[in-house]
């Protein structure tokens, strides 16, 4: 995706500022958040740090939008026509989002601007073309008696986003939520808030009513928490890591017992058969599966498990694919591999390494930081052999260019490496043997399994999301627009009117 014509300066761009409640940016006296360029440790500029209040005031606004504007009352259609306006003007600031995720995110510019962007409009289209196409359930009853099950949305929806991808996790969660006619008030990542908040600016460009979508910044602790457990927030909708998850549905519980959709975190293998197609093809899925966003991917495909007889020729053709990894700043077009997003994130993974060594892991290639750079922390794509399943960096979500290798012998043997005993997000799986990719996809506990390519499609219509404690619930498809909406069952006795 190189492209040297995005290549821009990082100090021309400029930033939104604020809080965005009710159609409009909105300062307050509130704590700063510093921002940082992960390219370079550059501070870029500061949100506000929202207190419990303005969170009260945000989603008062998203209630009082959604009884007054007719957002929720109108045809589909009508939210459709706004929602796919909102696309196009994404499409027509293509650039500009680019670049403002180039700076703030680990996303490079070209990156951005050819894959990120166009994704988070054609998730907003995909949802609008949804809106009107959900019917209801007649149910079968008495012959005098129509029963039926009709859908309604919330109200407010409460999100929160991580900082990995922060367009298209915004575009996942409002898509849906604003298409089956719910208000929302989103918190994205104090690491990563400005493309967010411009997203919220073009959604009022489209038509979209004054406080049916608003941005409110913070930490997650309390900006977080305020909003999960203010009393007007029906529903929660979560992607993040699977500890803050677990503590998000702990105060769901507490706070109204609101059901929650939680995308969380994963430690994904990829499944090498000995009948594997196509090693060069196979070696570049195993390679972008764990380097894509330098590691810091929910799906990243982190642990290898490759049958004995193919895993020296495999790792050589991977290393390969590696050999021409170079960092660069975000901002030129040039550059396709990410910083690690803060130095918390990196002091994590080396810690997680070093754990592993002592645990008898051994770096096979990699290991430590581009030393290059300026100042930013660009880990090296790294590959630790002699694991086992006790390794931390084959238990724990190390969210960095970080693979582990394990060898097998028997398919059995294989599938059974290839579950994780905390983590089901996606799996890989690589043969031409087409019964034993279908073994293997039905006894690995995944919410999703590619098989013979790793990595998302632009097809919305195929969900997302975990089993076990990678999540509950989907992003995208079906699946998500019915989430964001709640069934009411109907039964009219008509023989007494
Ligand atoms: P994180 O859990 O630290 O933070 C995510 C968001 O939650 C942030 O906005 C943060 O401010 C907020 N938050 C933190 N504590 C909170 C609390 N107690 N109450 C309310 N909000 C709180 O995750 P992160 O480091 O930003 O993102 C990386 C994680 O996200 C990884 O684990 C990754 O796997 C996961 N992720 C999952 C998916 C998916 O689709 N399954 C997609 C992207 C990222």
């Amino acid at each position: 995706m190189s492209n040297p014509s995005l290549d821009f300066d990082p100090s021309t761009v400029s930033l939104p500022q604020g809080h965005f409640i009710g159609g409009a940016y909105c300062s307050t006296d509130e704590a700063q958040i510093s921002v940082y360029r992960p390219s370079d440790g550059q501070l870029l500029g500061y949100v506000p740090d929202a207190s419990a209040v303005t969170v009260d005031h945000a989603v008062s606004n998203a209630l009082q939008a959604w009884k007054s504007s007719g957002w929720a009352t109108q045809p589909p259609r009508q939210r459709a026509k706004v929602l796919t306006r909102w696309a196009e003007l994404i499409d027509r600031n293509a650039l500009e989002l680019a670049q403002l995720e180039a700076v703030s995110s680990t996303r490079p510019v070209a990156e951005a601007y050819a894959s990120d962007v166009p994704f988070t409009a054609e998730a907003i289209r995909f949802f609008a073309e949804l809106a009107d196409k959900l019917g209801g359930d007649f149910a079968a009853t008495r012959r005098d008696s129509v029963g039926f099950v009709a859908s309604e949305p919330y109200g407010v929806i409460g999100a929160i986003t991580p900082w990995n991808f922060p367009l298209s996790m915004c575009s996942w969660k409002c898509g849906p939520a604003l298409a089956a006619g719910n208000a929302v008030v989103l918190k994205p990542s104090e690491l990563t808030p400005f493309s967010t908040l411009r997203l919220a600016e073009l959604a009022i460009e489209a038509g979209m009513p004054s406080g049916i979508f608003n941005v409110v910044n913070g930490h997650g602790t309390t900006t977080g928490a305020a909003l999960i457990r203010h009393r007007d927030i029906s529903k929660i909708s979560f992607t993040g890591s699977t500890r803050t998850g677990a503590a998000i549905m702990s105060d769901a519980a507490l706070h109204g017992t609101k059901p929650v959709t939680l995308e969380l975190g994963g430690k994904s293998p990829q499944l090498v058969f000995e009948t594997v197609p196509d090693l060069a093809h196979t070696a570049g899925c195993i390679a972008r599966g764990f380097t894509s966003n330098g590691g810091q991917a929910c799906v990243a495909g982190t642990r290898l498990i490759v049958h004995e007889r193919i895993a020296e020729p495999l790792l050589d053709a991977v290393r390969m694919q590696l050999a021409g990894i170079k960092p660069g700043p975000l901002w030129h077009g040039t550059t396709s591999y990410s910083p690690i997003i803060s130095r918390g994130q990196a002091e994590r993974i080396e810690s997680l390494i070093s754990e592993s060594r002592a645990s008898g892991a051994e770096v096979i290639f990699g290991g430590g930081y581009f030393d290059d750079t300026d100042d930013g922390y660009f880990h090296r794509p790294t590959i630790l052999a002699n694991v086992t399943e006790s390794t931390p960096a084959v238990r724990e979500e190390l969210f960095g260019p970080v693979l582990t290798v394990q060898t097998f012998r028997e398919e059995d043997e294989g599938i059974a490496l290839a579950g994780h005993p905390t983590y089901g997000l996606c799996a890989g799986v690589h043969t031409s043997d087409i019964g034993q990719a279908l073994r293997a996809m039905r006894r690995i506990a995944a919410g999703t399994v590619w098989i013979n390519r790793y990595g998302r499609s632009s097809d919305m219509i195929i969900p997302t999301g975990g089993f076990k404690q990678s999540g509950i619930g989907k992003d995208l498809g079906r699946q998500a627009l019915e989430a964001s909406l709640r069934f009411k069952s109907v039964l009219i006795d008509f023989d007494r009117m």
